[in-house]
């Protein structure tokens, strides 16, 4: 709700009303200025000005919010995700209210590459797998997938629980790389969104950072999962496992085993199916090690951070 609230405040300042400007001062870029489908981005906010010092910056990408933390006297840093099915334009909003009171907005233009036609990857897969599922099955994956956006929305609310970069959950050779298409003997199905990592029956499956298990079930197509919320709207998860190795709630170091590689749910075989989130939003999970130490908290920072009240924690002086 408050995320909801958040949001607005945005929108209506978006209209330049009274005692609000255009940022002259603080502004916002991002890399990649290009991102495709389901990318993580990286935004820095930059401000010159000097004498009127920033109290608070409110972000949001793609209706999510953005977590600005500081990064140096006079930068900020977020990170974001790019929806996967998003095309056209898309834009990183800031709001930035200074010590004077002054608020001012800035924001930085996505255009959006047109989301190609999946490539087709061939699978010998049981013809069970094609038929259209039966409506009390799509209602039970529906649930499953309101879960887990669930899980990725309340991962908000936790301050960024990581202090090193972070890592592939197994060092294995990758299978089936994020946003690749699906042919299912001969149909082209919905894009692959995650990254497929080799793996036999019982081998580790690592945590890819620090984090708090939020949610272990049996889910029909991704059989056994561990969801990990990372804090900050990062929540990474892990699909198909034979045994799960962690439970709910629990804090698990980078690089814990938290389970075994498997085949339960939709698969041909035993891998790892590794995802991500930002937020609702499903994410290349493989950015998130692309960023490195791009977003992460200085070692010396309180390990076990507050919940911040707000999305977005404001920087402090
Ligand atoms: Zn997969």
């Amino acid at each position: 709700m408050e995320f909801r609230t958040h949001i607005a405040a945005i929108a209506a300042a978006s209209c330049l009303c009274a005692g609000v400007s255009r940022a002259q001062g603080a502004k916002i870029s991002a890399l990649p200025t290009q991102p495709q489908p389901g990318a993580i981005v990286r935004l820095t906010l930059s401000d010159p000005t000097r004498g009127d010092s920033i109290v608070s910056i409110r972000g949001a990408l793609a209706d999510e919010p953005l977590h600005f933390r500081r990064a140096g006297s006079n930068t900020w840093r977020a990170i974001g995700g790019i929806p996967v099915d998003k095309e056209g334009v898309l834009f990183a909003n800031a709001v930035v209210q200074r010590a004077s009171g002054k608020t001012e907005i800035t924001r930085v233009r996505f255009d959006l590459p047109k989301i190609p036609p999946p490539v087709a990857q061939p699978l010998e897969v049981d013809s069970s797998f094609t038929r259209p599922l039966d409506a009390a099955t799509q209602a039970r994956v529906d649930r499953e997938n309101a879960r887990a956006r669930e899980v990725g929305k309340a991962a908000h609310e936790r301050a960024p629980m990581w202090t090193a970069s972070f890592i592939r959950p197994r060092n294995s050779v990758i299978t089936s790389e994020f946003g690749s298409g699906r042919l299912f003997n001969g149909q082209l199905t919905a894009r692959h969104l995650g990254v497929d990592f080799r793996g036999a029956m019982g081998e580790p499956v690592k945590a890819a950072n620090r984090g708090v298990v939020a949610l272990i079930d049996n889910f029909f197509l991704a059989g056994n999962v561990v969801y990990i919320d990372h804090g900050a709207g990062v929540v990474t998860s892990y699909f198909h496992l034979s045994k799960t190795l962690v439970h709910v709630g629990e804090v698990v170091k980078r690089g814990q085993v938290i389970g075994l590689v498997g085949n339960t749910g939709r698969v041909t075989g035993p891998h790892l199916h590794w995802a991500a989130r930002y937020g609702a939003n499903t994410v290349n999970p493989l950015d998130l090690v692309r960023i490195g130490t791009w977003y992460t908290a200085p070692a010396s920072t309180p390990r076990t951070a507050a919940i911040p009240r707000t999305p977005a924690s404001p920087p402090r002086r």
